[in-house]
């Protein structure tokens, strides 16, 4: 039974709720855990705050928060198995790639260690001898930190690590999918010594434990990742209160391949840039946009290896690609599929569930790719976030980027070609957050992630994501303070 943490205690929810998290590769019970309601997370905003206003944290030195973060990753890593694990039974994703996770969750902490004390502020002119003038960064506050399921450390890292770097405290409201990981990290984060109230840790339902983190007048960020949809809801709740948010939302991410792209190397890319964690990445390359040269070879090709796609279980060493999250989302990835069909898409493959007796217990889908799409269709706009590939052809360059550009969201996508004039001009022209080129999906915590347009506001990693975390404010220090008689009196 795991419950909820609230000012450095593992406590009951309030409400006696309960929620049972089922593996989706095959639906055995992983756990049980406690569900809470909206008094439970202003209880956890209320602990948040007091260690903010009264506690140690926010004047602990940044080479002393530097030291505690590399403590986590230290304890990631000695309980990388048990971690990867959990992950593996929440989300149903191989064990191998959840060992990944725990690396780049390894690697996250320990950016974040190293940089807690970098640009501490900044002494600028003030145009006067007898005054200082200079700018400090200071901790942003309480942040309400919410998060999806289909990374789920790794999402919660990617907030978690910054806001302690700055000396944030914080409420974290996992997905209540997926809330193993973040129970482990909260008990690693008190065993190596964090201050009572600093983190606080509540699980359940959106509207229920999440929404308050929006609305509460105590929490001075919101930092949200999930889906547009929602992304909406929390900036508009959060708009009552004028807080700081932060958005990490969805993505329709185009893959370009020019015909004079290594070919190879294209289709084995754009293979994983979709199929990877059976598409439920939110930079999936899910959009292939093709010169029209050479779309016929390039998608048979495609076709015919994601044909050979090997589901299967997290624990299955023959398995390439898991389950969907749930019986729900599968349901709403074929209704995309029927309805691009229905818009006139072409199937070639896919585009229903495994005919294997062994895979029914789980939520498998099928590599789907559907052929002749266009910009226009439901299924190439909106995000389906499962094992769906649209083509799209293009005649020349400028006809590659209005099409990738052809879209609400803006948060990653990829140009192929060997040509290196042209890959940097599309590069250029890309309104996006992250482009690759010749490459898909790779990412280092020292760059910044974040989305052009409808993906989000603000950035995470690098930089831009530890400032997320701070407030900045301007210190005038008359060191000759004298009357100057504006008014006569
Ligand atoms: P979701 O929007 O359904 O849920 C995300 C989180 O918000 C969950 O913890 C959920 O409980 C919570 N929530 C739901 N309603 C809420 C409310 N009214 N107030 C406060 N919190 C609420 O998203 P999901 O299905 O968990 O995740 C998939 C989505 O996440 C996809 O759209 C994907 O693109 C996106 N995503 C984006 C990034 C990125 O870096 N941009 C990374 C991972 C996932």
């Amino acid at each position: 039974m795991s419950e909820l943490f609230v000012g450095g205690r593992w406590v009951p929810a309030r409400s006696g709720g309960r929620r049972e998290i089922c593996c989706p590769a095959d639906g055995t019970l992983v756990a049980t855990v406690d569900e809470a309601g909206a008094e439970d997370t202003v209880a956890a905003i209320s602990a948040a705050r007091t260690a903010f206003d009264s506690g140690e944290w926010p004047a602990t030195s940044a080479v002393d928060r530097g030291a505690l973060l590399h403590r986590v990753a230290d304890r990631l890593l000695q309980d990388k198995a048990a971690i990867a694990r959990a992950e593996s039974l929440d989300t149903g994703k191989r064990y191998v790639e959840s060992q990944y996770d725990v690396d780049d969750v390894v690697a996250v902490f320990r950016y974040y260690a190293g940089t807690a004390g970098e640009d501490a502020g900044r002494v600028v002119d003030s145009g006067r001898r007898d005054v200082v003038s200079r700018v400090v960064h200071e901790p942003v506050g309480v942040c309400g930190l919410i998060t999806p399921w289909n990374y789920p450390l790794l999402q919660v890292a990617w907030k978690v690590a910054p806001a302690l770097a700055a000396g944030c405290t914080f409420v974290l409201k996992p997905s209540e999918l997926t809330p193993s990981t973040a129970i482990a990290l909260i008990g690693i984060l008190a065993d190596v010594g964090l201050p009572p109230g600093v983190a606080n840790l509540v699980l359940g339902a959106g509207p229920q434990a999440g929404a308050p983190l929006a609305e509460h007048p105590d929490v001075d960020l919101v930092s949200f990742t999930g889906g547009l949809m929602t992304g909406r809801a929390v900036m508009a709740a959060a708009a009552g209160t004028v807080k700081r948010v932060a958005l990490e939302l969805g993505g329709k991410n185009p893959n370009i391949v020019f015909a004079d792209a290594d070919m190879d190397a294209a289709l084995d890319l754009g293979l994983t840039a979709v199929f990877l964690h059976s598409g439920q990445v939110c930079s999936a390359g899910a959009r292939l946009v093709v010169d029209v040269a050479v779309h016929d070879e390039f998608v048979d090709e495609l076709v015919t290896r994601a044909q050979k796609i090997r589901l299967g279980g997290p624990f299955d060493p023959a398995a390439e690609t898991g389950p969907l999250i749930s019986a729900a989302h599968r349901d709403k990835v074929q209704r995309y599929v029927d309805g691009g069909i229905a818009e006139g898409a072409r199937l070639r493959c896919g585009g229903r569930r495994p005919d294997d007796p062994g895979l029914d217990d789980g939520c498998y889908y099928l590599p789907t790719i559907l052929d002749d799409c266009r910009s226009d269709m439901s299924v190439v706009q909106e995000e389906s976030f499962g094992p769906v590939l649209t083509v799209e052809r293009f005649t020349d360059e400028d006809d590659a980027v209005r099409i990738a550009n052809d879209s609400r969201y803006g948060l990653a996508g990829a140009v192929w070609t060997s040509d290196a004039g042209r890959a940097e001009r599309v590069a250029a022209r890309l309104r996006m957050g992250t482009v690759w080129i010749n490459d898909y999906h790779p990412y280092v915590p020292q760059a910044e992630w974040g989305g052009y347009k409808q993906s989000g506001i603000g950035r995470e990693l690098g930089r831009a994501g530890l400032a997320e975390y701070r407030e900045t404010k301007h210190i005038w220090h008359n060191i000759r303070p004298a009357a100057q008689h504006w008014f006569g009196a």
